[in-house]
């Protein structure tokens, strides 16, 4: 078997290019436009590179962006009074700080101090507390663009193992509610595995839908997935040669799997894509309370 590819960059155009039409829309019609504020603190490359790539993906879809660069010396109560001149922005709808923050910055203080109807990221604990009770707002950028992969690829997941290794906040937990919830792109039977779980390859192996959201290059081998699954990749790693690769061993496994999401070009631009999503969402939002 050759697995179908599940091309992020791809479906990202097509889905920014209908956001776009609806900002063109929202604005010839008199309403806002959406404006997104992005915080970085330090010069770390990676950061420097995502917040880029949100920046201009907010720039082409006609939204307003505010970029903030700080030094990496930037202090806990400097970076927290930002983020309220931000929260109180008429023109801000929604605000992102790029993570990891340098470690005199405690990142939980920061994602708490963020409205949550300007916290497109989806990290607030409301927002968070508000998807767990299955009346979502703003969910995690990364799960979200996920599950619209899997819904726009036709993969079923009504009635559909779903398994997901990784419990993180910002991936594996909300990705986990996402697929368990109620309708489209969700009405899945979740198992969430860790560092902890036994027998590993044989929970992937069960799995008609397999989500690694690890961290690890090449940690999922053919021999953990089911003939036919559909595998995404969320990981991001470094190999020993600079070369950007996922947590899925893509040549191998792709022999196995009945779809596959690539890294690069897979779940990235996807987490990208649903970033504009919430803020073209926390921009409607804003007019309703206005
Ligand atoms: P975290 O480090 O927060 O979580 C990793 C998870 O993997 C943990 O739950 C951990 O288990 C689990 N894990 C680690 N080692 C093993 C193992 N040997 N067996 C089973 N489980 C294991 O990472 P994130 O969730 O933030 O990110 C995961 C990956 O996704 C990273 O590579 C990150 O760069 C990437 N990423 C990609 C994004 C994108 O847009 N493409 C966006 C966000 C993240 P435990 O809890 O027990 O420690």
């Amino acid at each position: 078997m050759t697995a179908r590819i599940l091309d992020g960059r791809a479906l990202a155009l097509t889905m920014q290019a209908e956001i776009a039409a609806a900002v063109a829309e929202q604005v010839n019609c008199g309403g806002p436009r959406p404006g997104l504020a992005a915080i970085q603190v330090g010069d770390n490359d990676a950061s420097a590179r995502y917040v880029r790539g949100k920046i201009e993906a907010c720039e082409r879809a006609g939204f307003a962006s505010f970029p903030y660069r700080l030094p990496a010396d930037t202090t806990e109560a400097q970076l927290l009074n930002l983020i309220e001149r931000l929260n109180s922005e008429p023109h801000v709808h929604g605000i992102l700080v790029q993570l990891p923050l340098p470690c005199q910055i405690n990142e939980q203080t920061i994602i708490g101090a963020v409205w949550p109807i300007k916290d497109v990221d989806g990290f607030h604990p409301t927002n968070q507390g508000l998807l767990a009770s299955g009346n979502p707002r703003f969910v995690a950028c990364t799960p979200l663009g996920i599950q619209q992969m899997l819904v726009r690829n036709c993969i079923a997941t009504e009635g559909a193992h779903a398994v997901v290794i990784g419990r993180s906040n910002i991936v594996g937990k909300p990705m986990a509610l996402l697929l368990m919830s109620k309708g489209p792109g969700g009405d899945a039977t979740v198992t969430v595995a860790h560092s902890k779980s036994r027998d590993l390859a044989a929970i992937a192996r069960s799995a008609d839908i397999l989500i690694a959201a690890i961290g690890r290059a090449h940690f999922v081998t053919a021999d953990m997935v089911k003939p036919g699954a559909a595998v995404i990749d969320v990981g991001i790693n470094r190999t020993s040669k600079g070369k950007l690769t996922g947590d899925v061993d893509f040549h191998e496994v792709s022999k196995v799997a009945g779809a596959i999401s690539p890294v690069p070009g897979g779940v990235g631009p996807m987490t990208i894509t649903m970033l504009l999503h919430n803020t073209l969402r926390a921009s409607q939002i804003g007019q309703r309370q206005s």
